[in-house]
């Protein structure tokens, strides 16, 4: 079963010729039709596609390219649908893309392919990458592995479950609001948000230009590490993406942790925190100070803004970056009597509620006379928030805290109160506004139903090496990453 390995095994044993890339792709495949008529995390693929790919890998490793040279050659990594694929399918969990084809690789999906990856599938997710529990996608729910009358997370719920389910190796996601740790946290994979500008936005359809960083899912930190050096860099293509040399990020993982200070922010000891969440945390952190990490308790006194701050600034720019959807130049079309009767139409028929609800929203706060009250007063604070960060980071080296409140919810359980749902994200939204680096990994689990836990660490603006070396020490000192969905 080479589905159930991680990249770094796989990359081992097709180095050493023991199995072949068409093998692992075909394990994935399999599981794939064993286990996604109930998961649903892939909302379409192509077996065909993914088995030539696979044999092209093998002939280069027939021929003698090694992993030193491409790191994921012959390894299956399936991708959330907002990414550009070229002659794929691309709906972001939205009808309003109708039939669209990718005419395009996005820049990290370049990256992957050039590096040998095996790009196959398109993974499910919340309209627009709009939610907190994959609830919001045209195309139906995901479920949990772990337990699938619970909702994955959001908005790469496809993402974090096609992982966990085993039915890839790795795979893509985005965050904008906490879109990758906290579906790694709910469904016990690793994920990482890299700091904005790290990876090129070039080829992901737009939610909040200012927050969206693409990231990993991965069943370790190594292989996080992995597909973050592959995929980052400066891009021309993107202006926002930063010329920051990119380090060897597997090399920092050497599992010394020593002296490093780890900062609990006051503001995160929250009430209503879900107490089988809260013992595990509590242990994550003693567990990093017998590593030899010194906690420190912080401040980040505006937190309790986050995410009014967060909700102001994301459907401003959603309602800008939606604009395009129109109905003249990509994907579904509703006629109409005049252009303006079919924007209508095709918008009115093509984006669901939560869209639509955020559009609203943003137009709102955007619109003369509002700005200033809202959208204006909102980015005052944004720069609040990114100075509280730098603040803690010139006494600690990193952040710990909760991924989440709570295990992963009941599917419809906060589907009709988007508030509750936004509040999710209260420990994810703070890092996309500062624009730093965080990253999610397994810390345990709830028992009766087990449910996965996750721990965030996060780290300063292009300081990735950090949080992946210390999650890198507590995984391995834990094992928690281990454990498989037991998936009935
Ligand atoms: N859950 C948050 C939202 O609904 C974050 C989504 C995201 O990171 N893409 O906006």
């Amino acid at each position: 079963m080479l589905n159930q390995l991680t990249i770094s095994e796989l990359a081992a044993k097709l180095g050493q010729r023991e199995v072949s890339s068409r093998e692992a792709m075909q394990d994935c495949l399999d599981q794939i039709q064993r286990v996604d008529t109930t998961i649903h995390a892939f909302l379409s693929h192509d077996a065909a596609d993914a088995l030539a790919q696979a044999d092209a890998a093998d002939q280069q490793l027939a021929s003698g390219t090694t992993h030193a040279q491409k790191p994921l050659l012959g390894i299956p990594i399936a991708i959330k649908d907002v990414l550009a694929v070229k002659n794929q399918p691309l709906n972001c969990g939205s009808k309003i893309l109708g039939k669209f084809i990718s005419p395009y690789d996005a820049t990290a999906i370049e990256k992957l392919k050039a590096a040998g990856a095996i790009v196959f599938g398109r993974l499910n997710m919340d309209e627009f990458a709009m939610g907190s529990s994959t609830e919001n996608s045209a195309f139906g729910v995901t479920r949990n592995p772990w337990d699938t009358t619970r909702i994955p997370g959001g908005s790469s719920g496809g993402s974090a479950a096609a992982v966990a389910a085993q039915e890839c190796l790795a795979s893509l996601g985005t965050d904008t609001g906490g879109s990758i740790r906290q579906p790694a946290a709910l469904c016990g994979c690793v994920g990482l948000k890299p700091t904005y500008g790290r990876i090129s936005r070039y080829g992901l359809v737009a939610f909040a230009s200012s927050l969206d960083q693409i990231g990993p899912f991965t069943k370790d930190v190594r292989d996080t590490a992995t597909l973050l050096e592959v995929m980052s860099g400066v891009d021309h293509r993107d202006s926002t993406s930063v010329p920051q040399p990119v380090p060897n990020y597997a090399a920092a993982l050497n599992g010394e942790i020593r002296g490093l200070k780890l900062g609990l922010p006051r503001e995160y000891m929250i009430g209503g925190m879900n107490p089988e969440v809260s013992a595990a945390v509590q242990a994550a952190v003693k567990q990093l100070e017998k590593l030899g990490a010194e906690i420190v308790e912080i401040s980040l006194p505006h937190t309790d803004y986050a995410v009014a701050t967060y909700y102001i600034v994301a459907t401003a720019e959603a309602s800008a970056n939606l604009a395009r959807f129109d109905g003249i130049r990509y994907g579904a079309r509703v006629e109409g009597a005049d252009p303006t009767d079919l924007y209508c139409r095709t918008r009115g028929a093509g984006f669901g509620a939560e869209v639509k609800r955020r559009i609203i929203l943003g137009t709102y706060v955007l619109s003369s006379g509002y700005y200033d009250a809202f959208y204006l007063r909102a980015q005052k604070v944004r720069t609040l928030i990114r100075q509280d960060f730098l603040k803690a980071f010139e006494k600690v080296d990193a952040i710990v805290t909760p991924t989440t409140p709570t295990p992963a919810f009941k599917i419809g359980e906060k589907s009709d109160d988007p508030l509750q749902m936004y509040l999710s994200d209260i420990f994810t939204i703070s890092c996309n506004l500062a624009g730093i680096p965080g990253i999610s990994i397994p810390c345990g689990f709830t028992t009766n139903p087990k449910l996965p836990v996750g721990l965030q660490l996060l780290g300063k603006p292009f300081g990735e090496e950090t949080i992946l070396k210390i999650a890198h020490a507590y995984e391995q000192s834990t094992g928690w990453h281990r454990e498989k969905a037991a998936l009935k």
